[in-house]
């Protein structure tokens, strides 16, 4: 098992034992309903034949059809793939959104594909899960090495087999419907999540002290979001370096560089420093959001903020998990601090039904409002429970989840004692 999975069954096992749902509940939960392998043969620009093979896991439907990203990377696998998708589940009920989760994910580095051959692969992937996604039943969107092009080939393809269907897949390009807002979405509700928890301490983030690891699209419009609103961003990381500056980084200059060069190398608005030594900058909020399993056993005593704000799926281990709770540091775990993206994908989908646009200030409030009631729910579950804000997140997403599972008659027996717990 990898470290991935390790965390979110952990994660969820330690809040599920707490509720006391039962044993059986728990197991029926934790297991994806349907995991699908597809070997993905391709012709390559040479004319040669490739295989490339991919997945996709679909975790849970209680709640409606299931969401998750799809992600092009060369370490993809099943587990890792498995350990999202249960991820998906519950954060889309933290948020109460109708849907369950999935993800999925074909095993190639995008960098080393042509436009055209990844055009074929994903062409070819849908050809393999064309019947068992659709917008009642399974959602894709964009993930690592996918983008609103991949989304645009996958609604194409799809509609060839079951008519005009956009849908089908969130993160789409504007002119097929995507939805306005959608980009930034997962920083808006960063930023949002992170004004939140630092109002509960009775602070604001004017003049605070902000360190990201990334600067992709989580890290930039967080990084954006958290400058806009008076936070000094002391320190940045991504794939090729780190940088430093005591009095704050220029964070709009810092993106117009990335937006040019591609990377925060060779920016010349703050000090180069070791990336090794990121976690232990003096500050006020981390926001890990690059990378999973970068919070460990090793790295956590030496973490110098004092809030830390996931922005990355699983940035945190159960042990660093275990060590910040200790230190009094407070987490705002993934689940609830990154779950703008799927908020707005929700929105989305809802436009692509309903055939009607929402403008952008629509849904920028629509956003607000969902996520300020989910850390709300959440904080006040932590409050009664005596528990942090992590397991709390898992009690209300595992609630919903177990409700509607009862509801539906999987697992009656249970039905009586989560009715009455919540
Ligand atoms: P991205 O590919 O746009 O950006 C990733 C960033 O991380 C890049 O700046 C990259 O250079 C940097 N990076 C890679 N390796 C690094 C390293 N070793 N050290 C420091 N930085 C490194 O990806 P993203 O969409 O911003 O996603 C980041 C994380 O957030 C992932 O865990 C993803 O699953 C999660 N997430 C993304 C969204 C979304 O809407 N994009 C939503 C929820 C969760």
């Amino acid at each position: 098992m990898s470290s991935a999975s390790e965390g979110t069954q952990h994660y969820f096992h330690r809040a599920a034992r707490e509720m006391g749902i039962g044993s059986r509940l728990e197991k029926v939960m934790i297991a994806p309903k349907r995991e699908v392998r597809v070997e993905c043969t391709i012709e390559m620009d040479n004319h040669e034949l490739e295989s490339f093979v991919g997945y996709r896991i679909q975790h849970d439907n209680s709640r409606g059809p299931m969401k998750g990203g799809l992600r092009f990377h060369p370490h993809v696998d099943p587990d890792e793939v498995n350990s999202l998708a249960a991820l998906m589940t519950f954060k889309t009920a933290v948020v109460n959104l109708p849907y369950g989760g999935a993800k999925g994910g074909i095993n190639v580095d995008p960098a080393k594909l042509s436009h055209s051959e990844l055009q074929r692969l994903t062409r070819s992937f849908i050809d393999g899960i064309h019947d068992i996604i659709g917008p009642q039943m399974d959602i894709p969107a964009p993930d690592m090495g996918t983008n609103a092009q991949t989304m645009a080939w996958i609604v194409d393809q799809y509609s060839k087999y079951h008519g005009w269907s956009p849908a089908v897949v969130t993160g789409k390009p504007l002119e097929l419907g995507g939805s306005a807002g959608r980009e930034a979405a997962t920083g808006r509700g960063l930023a949002i999540a992170t004004e939140a928890v630092l109002l509960d301490h009775s602070l604001d983030l004017d003049g605070l002290r902000i360190v990201i690891q990334g600067f992709g699209n989580v890290g930039s419009w967080a990084a954006r979001f958290l400058y806009d609103r008076g936070a000094k961003i002391v320190a940045i990381s991504d794939a090729t370096g780190a940088i430093y500056r005591k009095t704050g980084v220029d964070i709009n200059a810092l993106t117009a560089h990335t937006q040019a060069k591609g990377s925060i190398s060779g920016f010349d608005g703050g000090d180069r420093i070791n990336p090794e030594n990121l976690f232990s900058i003096e500050c006020d909020v981390l926001v890990p959001a690059a990378l999973g399993n970068v919070l460990t056993k090793d790295n956590a005593a030496d973490v110098a903020a004092k809030f830390i704000i996931e922005g990355a799926n699983g940035p945190t281990t159960p042990e660093a998990d275990e060590i910040f709770a200790k230190r009094g540091i407070t987490v705002v775990p993934d689940i609830l601090a990154n779950a703008g993206g799927v908020v707005v994908s929700y929105f989305e989908w809802v436009q692509n039904i309903q055939q009607f646009r929402w403008t952008e200030e629509r849904v920028i409030a629509e956003l607000q409002s969902v996520m300020s009631e989910a850390y709300r729910e959440v904080k006040s579950i932590a409050k009664s429970s005596r528990c942090d804000l992590r397991t709390a997140a898992f009690e209300l997403a595992i609630s919903r989840v177990a409700r509607a599972t009862a509801l539906r008659g999987l697992e009656n027996e249970n039905f009586c004692l989560i009715g009455a717990q919540k």
